[in-house]
């Protein structure tokens, strides 16, 4: 990046890598935003500001700092506050700036607006998370002025509705740090928590309890080259303390032994252990687990004794009927990346659970089959 910037002509030294700077929402797999080299005038000065979103029409459901994960995937550390409303809700500056980015989201990808600040001779970056596209308002290079709409809510990314999630910079790209958004603009006038309709968002608790959804490798350190204490099985509880991670690595400890688990392979609700079926013949033992986390094999099967019949099912009673606990995303795969059918808002009943997967289930909704995650699934 140094060595790019020296090689440019003088004009173009405020050249900047778009993608160089990509806040930190949490990271998903798919590929890399379009990442574009701009020439960066010099933001216009900032002297009023403005709420992203209309006064009493969002409410504040996470806010900025360390916290326990929300979902499977999500940071632990959230360095925007999170601010639901509708999908399609316009999004205003938070003050004069020029775009600077705009990248379009997807099902597995947070698309935002980043806009340039300059505020008393410094410089700040707003980042406007989860819509989904991102030049309906604005392109790259626009000035842009406080309270200007610049986008649409929406929940594109690593998301379970619609919502905002705002992030302030301060400091030039490369090396800002990023703010707690709501004491950042208490002190200029514009009171993000008292404008809300309702503030929902919790102080983190002291520790956070997350349960692996697969079999895991407890490690010595941070990294696939520590050492291995054990494998996990599937559902393990683990304990941490909200905020702290190395290198997409959870410290943790399981039943009071302190180790390390990557962040990947645990979910903040328990997963449904599949019992393993009757077989008539013995499993053999399984191997130890390889270096990278296994998916879980299915503990070794006792053979039924030779002489008890194995009982025929009960008949079930009848399966217990779900409703969602918050806006929920139904997608067409049990996957954070699954493509989404549509949002099921709070509170819908949706039947009762037709499959599990991991942390997903598979339900029916307005006639059409597809997989919830299941955090937020309340019996009725
Ligand atoms: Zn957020």
């Amino acid at each position: 990046m140094r060595s790019i910037r020296a090689a440019l002509p003088a004009a173009l030294t405020t050249a900047f890598l778009i993608a160089s700077f990509v806040g930190a929402v949490p990271a998903a797999s798919a590929a890399a935003p379009p990442t574009a080299v701009v020439a960066e005038p010099t933001p216009p000065v900032a002297t009023r500001f403005a709420t992203p979103l209309a006064t009493k029409t969002y409410t504040v459901s996470s806010f900025y700092g360390a916290r326990c994960m929300p979902l499977p995937g999500a940071s632990t550390f959230h360095e925007g506050l999170d601010m639901a409303a509708p999908t399609g809700a316009p999004i205003a500056a938070v003050a004069a700036g020029i775009v600077v980015a705009t990248v379009d989201g997807t099902s597995a990808r947070a698309g935002y607006v980043k806009l340039r600040h300059s505020i008393d001779g410094v410089t700040y970056t707003s980042i406007y998370y989860h819509i989904w596209k991102s030049t309906t308002r604005v392109k790259v290079g626009q000035l842009v002025a406080a309270g200007q709409r610049i986008s649409e809510v929406g929940s594109s990314g690593v998301s379970s509705g619609s919502h905002l999630h705002l992030e302030i910079w301060k400091g030039t790209p490369g090396s800002a740090t990023s703010l707690d958004p709501a004491p950042f603009f208490t002190s200029r006038g514009v009171d993000l928590l008292s404008g809300a309709r309702s503030v929902t968002a919790t102080r983190p608790p002291a520790t956070c309890t997350y349960y692996t959804t697969t079999g895991v490798n407890f490690r010595t350190g941070p990294s696939t080259s520590a050492g291995i204490i054990r494998v996990l099985p599937i559902g393990t509880a683990t304990v941490q303390v909200p905020g702290r991670s190395t290198n997409g690595y959870l410290p943790v400890t399981v039943a009071g032994r302190p180790g390390w688990i990557s962040s990947a392979y645990v979910s903040p609700t328990r997963p449904a252990v599949p019992r393993p079926a009757p077989v008539a013949t013995p499993v053999p033992a399984a191997k130890p687990a390889p270096a990278k986390p296994a998916p879980a094999k299915p503990a070794p099967a006792k053979p039924a004794p030779a002489a008890v019949k194995p009982k025929p099912a009960a008949k079930p009673a009848a399966p217990a009927t779900y409703r969602t606990a918050a806006a929920l995303n139904f997608r067409r795969t049990p996957s954070m990346s699954g493509a989404k059918i549509l949002v099921i808002p709070k509170g819908s009943t949706v039947g009762s659970i037709r499959a599990s997967k991991g942390v997903w289930r598979q339900i029916t909704y307005k006639g059409k089959t597809g997989w919830v995650h299941s955090a937020y699934l309340a019996k009725r």
